[in-house]
């Protein structure tokens, strides 16, 4: 490898700083890089982001990870998808889950068979296809099974967790592969007058830090990003104005549910994240539109178990992102880069994205223009590819009872999505970077696509009716073998401690 005796220095010790930490101690172990993490205990950290998506587990299992151990400490839940509430319209729910959404027949994606049943009346809700959704239905959960071709591998999970647990299960890992970690505040940074890198860090007990790349993680205040480099942000808050949160998290109830929940209200959301120790509750709301103090009447209302905090915790923010993520001898991971809404939980997968492409592409020898060119392109495409998906549920409503969302009915939307929507609407085809999830979440708004692959005319309705019978019966089975979420996390954690 190329690296040189190369020193690189990661500032700020969040989800995103720990976790590139953990990633590149994993993947530069034994070579010659030094890593430093400089993290501030008095800034602290963000303190909220506990929902994922399933791409997690590959992060764990890349580092090596037992998820028992994992779950234990990080008082970690399993998450089969996330239950939408009054989205399309007030009272209407669906569910995104994880996994597929029934089978392809005959090579045909099941979208198309449910279209056609849809218009002769046969067909159910279209999650009622999903083993995720049926096992959320039932508050159930087993561990699918990879290797089988049938319904019990045809589903996922991801995990619930404590950010702050889940930090410092990182720095323990990163610290036992030589990481090194360093307590203070950087005051000010210094660049070379030439080529314009940071050169060190400067931190308020005097010391200085110096390194040949720096991966900024300092959240919200991108102090090296933007505040060292001038990187832009682009915003995107004319598509997507919720531009605030409060979250109070709240005491455990009876029966772990395995999904997160949100439900829209007048002026944007709240989440129901469950967690072992507690629940994760918060509300996402566009200030324009809805005042705080009925934001957190809003938040009140849906709290399930005592508040556990006096005063909730409050966040302002501006959806977009930077367009170069990566800058000089610096790169840009978690909300340094960039910032959408947790609707889909999509934000810790963004951090996996920069760090897979920062892994796949830091050479300190090779041409340094070509890398960031290459980066910031991957990186860029996914922040689209999830914003629009994320506009989706808002503009795709029949909701018309606030001024909120009558906005975002007439909102006019990016070229990508419209796009991508028509195409959905007209021939119900998805991409295949988003088959299942994409085609649950619009059918779930109530978008139903007006013509189906013209194979399935060559089934008769009754055929068709037949197929989506037997596919909702065999998930049904499945699903009443499963234990509830509750005494499938006992269990596992009972063996843990006995083993
Ligand atoms: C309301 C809300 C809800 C969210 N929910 C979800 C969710 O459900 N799922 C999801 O995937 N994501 C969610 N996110 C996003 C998620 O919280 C973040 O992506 C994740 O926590 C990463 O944050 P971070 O590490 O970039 O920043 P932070 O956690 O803010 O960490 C910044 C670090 O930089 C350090 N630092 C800053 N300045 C300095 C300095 N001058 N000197 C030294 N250190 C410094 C701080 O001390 C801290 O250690 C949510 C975000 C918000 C705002």
């Amino acid at each position: 490898m190329a690296t040189n005796n190369a020193r690189m220095v990661i500032l700020g010790g969040g989800t995103a700083g720990w976790m590139t930490a953990a990633a590149l101690a994993k993947k530069f172990s034994g070579m010659p890089l030094s890593l430093r993490l400089i993290e501030s205990e008095e800034l602290g950290t963000v303190g909220v982001g506990e929902s994922t998506i399933p791409h997690i587990r590959h992060f764990n299992q890349f580092l090596g990870i037992d998820e028992a151990d994992f779950v234990r400490a990080t008082k970690a839940t399993f998450k089969l998808g996330i239950q939408f509430r009054n989205w399309g319209e007030l009272g209407e729910e669906y569910i995104h889950p994880f996994g597929s959404v029934g089978f392809d027949i005959n090579g045909v994606e099941f979208q198309h068979f449910w279209v056609s049943a849809y218009q002769s009346g046969n067909a159910a809700s279209f999650d009622d296809y999903s083993v995720a959704a049926a096992a959320i239905k039932k508050n159930r959960f087993a561990y699918p099974q990879s290797d089988d071709t049938g319904w019990r591998g045809s589903y996922n999970y991801a995990f619930h967790f404590d950010a702050a647990l889940y930090a410092s299960y990182l720095r323990r890992y990163a610290e036992d592969r030589s990481v090194v970690r360093l307590e203070g505040k950087v005051k000010h940074t210094e660049c070379d007058p030439v080529t314009g890198n940071i050169c060190s860090l400067h931190l308020e007990s005097g010391e200085v830090v110096e390194a040949d790349f720096f991966v900024d993680c300092t959240g919200f205040r991108a102090l090296l990003i933007n505040g060292s480099l001038g990187a832009e942000f682009e915003s995107w808050a004319h598509w997507l104005p919720c531009d605030r949160a409060l979250a109070m998290p709240s005491t455990k109830v009876v029966g772990l549910s395995p999904y997160t929940r949100a439900t829209a209200h007048s002026a944007g959301w709240c989440w129901q994240i469950p967690l072992q120790h507690r629940v994760g509750n918060g509300c996402v709301y566009a200030s324009e539109f809805m005042q705080d103090d009925l934001a957190y009447q809003h938040l009140l209302s849906q709290l399930e178990g005592a508040a556990l905090l006096e005063e909730p915790r409050k966040f302002r923010f501006v959806a977009g992102m930077r367009q170069q993520q990566w800058r000089k001898n610096c790169v840009a991971i978690g909300l340094s880069g960039g910032f959408l809404e947790p609707l889909e939980s999509t934000s810790i997968y963004l951090i996996q994205v920069g760090i897979k492409a920062l892994l796949d592409l830091f050479s300190p020898r090779a041409d340094q223009q070509l890398l960031q060119h290459e980066f910031n392109a991957r990186v860029t495409a996914e922040y689209v590819r999830i914003r629009d998906f994320i506009i989706m549920h808002y503009a795709e409503t029949r909701r018309d009872d606030s001024a909120f969302w009558r906005y975002c009915q007439t909102m006019s939307l990016p070229d990508s999505l419209v796009q991508r929507q028509n195409i959905f609407q007209q021939v119900g085809h998805v991409d295949h970077l988003q088959y299942g999830v994409y085609a649950a979440v619009c059918i779930g708004q109530g978008v139903i696509p007006q013509h189906f692959d013209p194979r399935v005319g060559g089934y008769s309705e009754a055929t068709v009716a037949g197929y989506l019978a037997r596919m909702r019966n065999e998930i049904a089975q499945l699903v009443d073998e499963m234990p509830s979420a509750e005494l499938f996390i006992n269990h596992l954690l009972n063996n843990e401690e006995h083993s």
